[in-house]
């Protein structure tokens, strides 16, 4: 397998050089092979939000690297940059972060505009991946005419409307009732199996994770553990997953 996304030993600071400068992740080194589904899991305040940004290139390490695809991010300028998200990386968020003043179809189109497809391409691109979703009928609507799931699916096409080979998302069932948060985990499973993306995800919901290949857990700004699934059943896995949270969460009580 191919590394698609790799840390060398990520470091992040917030508040640099002042009184309160912290170092929320310390040298983290990880690596993504294409393919590869990952949960990431941890104690809230441990890093993962920070970890994601960096990975996602929202954010840059104080220290270390982070490449895509063996492209160091920093090695690009802005545009660059901004052009290589649009085509390679998909962000699903918790809140699902739609344009209020925009319809779903507005929200939907807007990175193939941006990356200036014709627009006799867009209407077609942009149907098509409402079909899949489910809200071909509701893409008039604004996102505050919607429902949480409906919200939620607008938000996976858009972060799937480029056709990316990473998808990073930041707690996105977090917000869905246990029937949508399925039908998202369904979504995201036959993308991973059936075409080969990559997924990186926050959760703190062992169920959730227990769709992942690997669970990755963060505490205090290191990668302390890791579970590999390999030839578990979901269940065995959920298990795993399970005990290491509980675990963990009475280490906090001695
Ligand atoms: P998690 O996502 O695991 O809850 P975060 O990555 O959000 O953790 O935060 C890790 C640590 O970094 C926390 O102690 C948090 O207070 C701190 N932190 C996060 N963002 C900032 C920021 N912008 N400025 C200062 N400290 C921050």
């Amino acid at each position: 397998m191919a590394t698609i996304l790799e840390t060398r030993n990520l470091t992040k600071s917030y508040n640099l050089e002042q009184e309160n400068e912290f170092e929320a992740l310390h040298g983290i080194s990880f690596k993504a092979e294409a393919g590869e589904f990952i949960c990431v899991m941890g104690p809230s305040g441990s890093g993962k939000t920070t970890f994601i940004n960096n990975i996602s290139t929202v954010d840059f390490p104080t220290k270390g690297q982070v490449l895509i695809d063996g492209i160091n991010i920093r090695s690009m300028t802005s545009n660059e940059l901004g052009r290589f998200r649009s085509q390679n990386l998909g962000f699903v968020f918790q809140e699902f972060n739609l344009l209020d003043t925009h319809t779903l179809y507005e929200n939907i189109a807007m990175p193939l505009a941006l990356a200036r497809v014709k627009k006799s391409e867009i209407r077609p691109r942009v149907e098509a991946m409402a079909r899949q979703m489910d809200i071909e009928g509701i893409l008039r609507k604004y996102p505050r005419e919607c429902s949480g799931g409906q919200r939620q699916r607008g938000a996976i096409c858009r972060a799937l409307i480029m056709n990316p080979k990473i998808i990073i998302a930041d707690e996105p069932t977090g917000n869905l009732d246990r029937r949508n948060s399925n039908e998202f985990l369904a979504l995201i499973d036959r993308l991973n199996r059936d075409k080969g993306v990559t997924i990186i995800m926050v959760t703190h919901d062992p169920l959730v994770a227990s769709y992942s290949s690997r669970l990755v857990y963060i505490k205090d700004g290191v990668i302390e553990q890791t579970i590999l699934r390999e030839n578990m059943t979901q269940e065995q896995y959920f298990e795993k997953i399970t005990e290491l949270n509980a675990s963990e969460s009475r280490g906090y009580l001695e």
